[in-house]
């Protein structure tokens, strides 16, 4: 079976954000990055099926030099090969979709694997426009996945509940947390990865779709709303709970 699975370099989540001097994108000095964490439970999978039916496991990311850094994570947990599509300018979503469509379309995958979004411009973008540009089928947001033959079943997170959907290979699918349990890589596997070849093509660019005019860090007022202890005042707390921070 060949796997494709799309990779993309984000900053780690503890890492401080800062906007850079052009007020247009982050300030990438002393930022740390990572592999998408969506994206390892993508590589995660495409690993099993790999293990299950054989095959290869390739990783590709769109992106600037310093990419093949989270390509090398891939391999470490268990990608065969990574291909580094080389871009400096500026790019958006469309970009990647079409350097990874035009690299799908040469090497015919079975099935593509990608996460479910990128955690830094969370634009949810990609497997949509990869799905129009492949005409592909898609599957998003999946938690579990069942394939025989070329027969393809998915669960798919929803508001409240699961999806059950089915379609066939070849496919694209987006992951969700909870697919599956990532491996950690192990040391050995780390060394092994910093000496395996990436393959690098260059990337081509288009004009871009969307552009960024503008990005700023939120705003860290406290709203200091005071609150008594009836029923009535609790019921509120935990309505701008829920419907102004979102954090229940
Ligand atoms: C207008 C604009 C300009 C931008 N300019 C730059 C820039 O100059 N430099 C820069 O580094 N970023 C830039 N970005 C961010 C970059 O385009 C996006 O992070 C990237 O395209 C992912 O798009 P998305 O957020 O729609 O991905 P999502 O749809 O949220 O990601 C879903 C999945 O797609 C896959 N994926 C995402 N990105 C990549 C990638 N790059 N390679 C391979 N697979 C990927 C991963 O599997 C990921 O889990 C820009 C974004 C916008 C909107």
């Amino acid at each position: 079976m060949n796997i494709l699975v799309a990779i993309s370099r984000v900053p780690d989540t503890t890492t401080k954000i800062l906007v850079g001097s052009n007020g247009r994108n982050i300030d990438t000095n002393n930022v740390k990055f990572i592999l998408n964490p969506y994206d390892e439970f993508a590589l995660e999978e495409a690993i099993q099926l790999k293990e299950k039916n054989g095959g290869k496991v390739i990783a590709i990311t769109v992106g600037p030099a310093q990419a093949q850094e989270t390509l090398r994570s891939a391999l470490a947990m268990g990608a065969d090969e990574a291909v580094h599509c080389k871009i400096e300018s500026e790019f958006d979503s469309n970009t990647v979709a079409v350097n990874i469509a035009d690299y799908a379309k040469r090497m015919n995958p079975d099935i593509i694997f990608m996460g479910k979004q990128s955690i830094d411009f969370d634009s949810l973008q990609l497997p949509s426009l990869l799905s129009e540009h492949l005409n592909l089928p898609l599957a998003t947001i999946v938690t579990k996945l069942t394939i025989e033959g070329t027969s393809v079943k998915a669960e798919r997170e929803i508001e409240g509940g699961k999806e059950l959907v089915e379609t066939s290979l070849p496919c694209i699918i987006s992951a969700q947390k909870g697919l599956n349990d990532p491996r950690y890589p192990k040391l050995p596997d780390i060394m092994k990865a910093k000496k395996k070849p990436i393959e690098e093509i260059e990337a081509t660019t288009s004009d871009l779709f969307v552009e960024v005019v503008g990005m700023e860090l939120p705003s860290k007022t406290r709203l200091n709303k005071m609150f008594g202890s009836e029923d009535a005042d609790i019921n509120e707390v935990v309505r701008l709970l829920h419907e102004e921070a979102k954090v229940i």
